[in-house]
């Protein structure tokens, strides 16, 4: 934490040197703001124990399979963003700050070393090395999104968020899958889940009738994984198709659902009813059942996204429904560069957005300007996230566990000393908020029984 805290200072007095010259208030007076305040809040922000949103964290198990439902290695090869690059200054950064490894540079060489130190951590922490891991980036909970949890990962630090993507496609995926060749890897994964849904429920055959599906799979799927400890359900819907969930009758799913359950290939309109009608049904069970909806909102990953897919306003007639008033949405990536969208959509009552992935992504500066719009109107509804996991060798969750959260600390300090030195809140006020996105908007959200 010391190395995290100097880091953080150094990192705040570069941006604090570069733009603070003591600015008119709004009546025209020198504002009395000083350096102190800064510290002071550097030195809070830095001691929160923060909740996690979203993450892939791997179990102590070796060959960890379940951390993802779609796992990007399906999609490779294709570009990282460069701070997250294998050769990136800020996993040197992160290696220092976990493990007090002091090489400067990495390379073949040096990773090698960094592996075998990361193994000796392993095995001397055991069981208990995920719990270390997340002590060393200041997380007190973390909420892993896998296919199911696994050794190492246990509540209360751990909290599950299953995948319910596979529930949307009961039939022939076979078209949906040849609209890209990402899409092509990415349809047999849900396939396999599906089938694997369908055994843990000892069901061998699809229902007959889409009201059995959704009674016997769907709501059996989402009711086993609420007593498994799931506090949210994700969709990475936005993977395989556009996020318009468009309200669909009952009697249209079934037709569609019925004549081709047996096989035979649905249209891609007509499939699309069938999807939009399981989607919307998910999400009032995951609100009747307790558990939020988590949504991924990011343009990427992969060659072949579709961009436009994933823009948070096309869920707006889903916030909007009367009868999903009770499910609270999580935007998960707030959006990426739709972040203007997000902030339209927070002004629903059950909507959310999370910083997961930009806090690996972009700089704290980049971080900071969204974090501002979206925190001066909707503190409670912003949310603190890495989307830690594996980078490949050497780089484990983990480090970008760390990084994330490093990140996060830096932007949030940026965001709110500004708001400070604009005399728009007080330094409480920015404590308070701090707090608020880094802890207690997911310990509310989900219940959590934090102090
Ligand atoms: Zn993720």
């Amino acid at each position: 934490m010391k190395i995290l805290i100097t880091i953080i200072s150094f990192a705040f007095m570069t941006v604090y040197m570069s733009s603070c010259n003591h600015p008119p208030s709004a009546n025209g007076e020198t504002t009395s703001y000083q350096p102190a305040t800064d510290t002071e809040l550097t030195e809070f922000i830095s001691k929160i124990k923060a909740v996690d949103n979203h993450t892939h964290a791997n179990t102590i198990d070796p060959n960890d399979k379940g951390f993802d439902a779609l796992p990007l290695d399906a999609l490779f090869p294709f570009e990282l963003p460069a701070r997250v690059r294998p050769e990136s200054q800020k996993w040197l950064a992160a290696s220092k700050a976990v493990y007090g490894f002091t090489a400067t540079g990495l390379n073949e060489k040096t990773i090698k070393d960094l592996s075998d130190t990361i193994g000796k951590v392993m095995k001397w922490q055991g069981e208990k090395f995920p719990e270390w891991a997340l002590d060393q980036a200041g997380i007190e909970v973390m909420l892993a999104n896998r296919i199911a949890m696994g050794p190492g990962l246990s509540s209360p630090r751990f909290r599950w968020v299953s995948y319910v993507d596979a529930l949307l496609f009961p039939l022939s995926t076979k078209a949906e899958a040849a609209v890209t060749p990402d899409r092509e890897k990415l349809f047999p994964l849900e396939d396999q889940l599906l089938k694997k849904y369908l055994s843990d429920l000892n069901i061998t055959k699809l229902p007959a009738t889409l009201d059995e599906y959704l009674k016997q799979v769907v709501t059996g799927t989402l009711e086993a994984q609420k007593t498994g400890g799931c506090v949210a359900l994700k969709f990475e819907a936005a993977y395989l198709r556009s996020l318009d969930f468009e309200k669909v009758s009952l009697q249209s799913a079934r037709e569609v659902y019925s004549r081709n359950v047996n096989g035979g290939e649905p249209s891609r309109e007509r499939y699309k009813l069938l999807q939009d009608f399981i989607f919307r049904f998910i999400a009032a069970e995951a609100g009747r059942l307790g558990m939020a909806v988590h949504i991924h909102s990011f343009p990427g990953a992969g060659n072949y996204f579709v961009a436009q897919d994933c823009d948070p306003v096309l869920l707006e007639p889903v916030f909007n429904d009367p009868e999903l008033h009770n499910t609270k949405f999580v935007l998960i990536h707030g959006g990426g560069t739709f972040s203007q969208h997000t902030s339209a959509m927070l002004w629903k009552p059950n909507v959310y957005a999370d910083i997961s992935l930009l806090t690996l992504i972009w700089t704290p500066d980049q971080l900071a300007a969204v974090l501002k719009d979206w925190i001066s109107q909707f503190p409670e509804k912003v949310i603190f996230g890495t989307d830690a996991s594996s980078f490949g060798p050497g780089l484990g969750w983990e480090m970008s566990a760390w990084l994330g959260a490093a990140t996060a600390r830096q932007a949030l300090i940026i965001a709110l000393s500004e708001m400070i030195r604009s005399n728009e809140i007080s330094l409480s006020s920015a404590k308070e908020i701090a707090t608020m996105v880094l802890r207690t908007n997911a310990g509310n959200l989900y219940k959590l029984g934090l102090n």
